[in-house]
């Protein structure tokens, strides 16, 4: 099992510290019990611009396995995610970032699990009722 990557957000950041892992789903305590199989990449940068704002480039890619919820057969999956999150140092940069089009952002924590906000990501990102395509399941 994976364990806990904690950073210093603001040094990670600052720094342009990455950390990146590429493992079979098997090791990820949150998302093995979702994939019967398959393997993950996973990458997060951190940057900051020349104005200060603070941000964490994340990107995921993999094919996995779920279980479709109509025939429980295998049902794969492509994982691709690559999107930046912001870090705000205070209230007023966070409804600043919150007012830009297509920028998602937090307040900046002085810690954060990095295996942890992989395991967010991905689990946001799958369907809410995995199954194949109507008519498509294997008999
Ligand atoms: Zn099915």
């Amino acid at each position: 099992m994976m364990q806990a990557v904690e950073v210093d957000t603001q040094r990670f950041c600052k720094n342009g510290q990455s950390w990146e892992a590429r493992n079979d789903v098997a090791t990820f305590p949150r998302l093995a019990h979702e994939f019967t199989q398959g393997g993950l990449f996973c990458r997060v940068t951190g940057e900051a611009s020349d104005s200060g704002t603070l941000a964490l480039r994340i990107e995921i890619r993999g094919d996995v396995t779920l279980t479709c919820q109509r025939c429980l057969g295998e049902l794969p999956y492509a994982v691709d995610i690559g999107h930046a999150l912001h870090l705000a140092r205070g209230e007023h940069e966070l409804e600043r970032l919150d007012e830009t089009p297509g920028c998602e952002a937090i307040l900046l924590p002085a810690k954060l699990d990095l295996l942890a906000l992989i395991e967010d990501e991905v689990l946001l990102s799958l369907p809410m009722a995995a199954m194949h395509a109507e008519g498509e399941c294997p008999t």
